[in-house]
């Protein structure tokens, strides 16, 4: 491994590394986070470096504290069949709630949304078990990465050091090798396989 190449329009970022940098084993995490082929235990400070990046994957429902103070957390995979319907319906229903989100959100999406996968996760102090309930996924991670863009990689894209850029010089930088010698595995490591400008 050599020394990363700086080029003189990103001065600066050299101070950002972690923006552009993945956290450790990202591309592992975020498969064992989709698969949960087994019940996964994380530390918080894990589940909160990796877990945002599957939040194309799964999708929030409901928590509850049980007796015993354990936090009990329901997720539903995003291919679920009553999201089986354009965003532009949803867009509509939402119409006078979340104006922003109508016009957002235009491509149809999530064709075939037959999958019957959920995440239970308990949280107890520091400690994070996600199981999978319900069938294994219908279908892989790279699918999911191409219908949308994980939260951890839109917040990278969206940090504070990008402000004054253009998107093309972000994208640029995230996918290119001008200045992270192996940015285009990394970004496709994030999840950000697909992403366009
Ligand atoms: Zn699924």
């Amino acid at each position: 491994m050599g020394k990363p190449r700086v080029v003189s329009q990103f001065e600066g970022l050299e101070h950002h590394h972690q923006i552009l940098q993945n956290p450790p084993d990202l591309k592992q995490w975020r498969q064992r986070l989709h698969d949960v082929a087994e019940p996964l235990r994380l530390t918080k400070a894990e589940f909160d470096t990796y877990f945002p990046y599957v939040s194309n994957v799964w999708s929030y429902q409901k928590k509850y504290i049980r007796k015993d103070g354990v936090e009990i957390q329901h997720w539903n995979c995003r291919m679920q069949p009553q999201t089986n319907k354009s965003i532009k319906d949803i867009g509509n229903i939402l119409k006078d709630k979340d104006e922003k989100a109508k016009k957002t959100r235009s491509k149809k999406i999530r064709d075939g949304g037959t999958c019957k996968s959920f995440l239970r996760i308990e949280i107890l102090l520091d400690s994070y078990t996600l199981s999978l309930t319900g069938d294994p996924h219908k279908h892989d991670l790279d699918y999911m990465d191409q219908i949308k863009r994980n939260n951890a990689l839109r917040l990278r894209c969206e940090h504070e050091i990008w402000r004054q850029r253009q998107p093309a010089e972000i994208l640029a930088a995230l996918q290119g090798s001008t200045y992270m010698q192996d940015g285009r595995k990394q970004l496709t490591d994030a999840g950000g396989e697909y992403l366009k400008l």
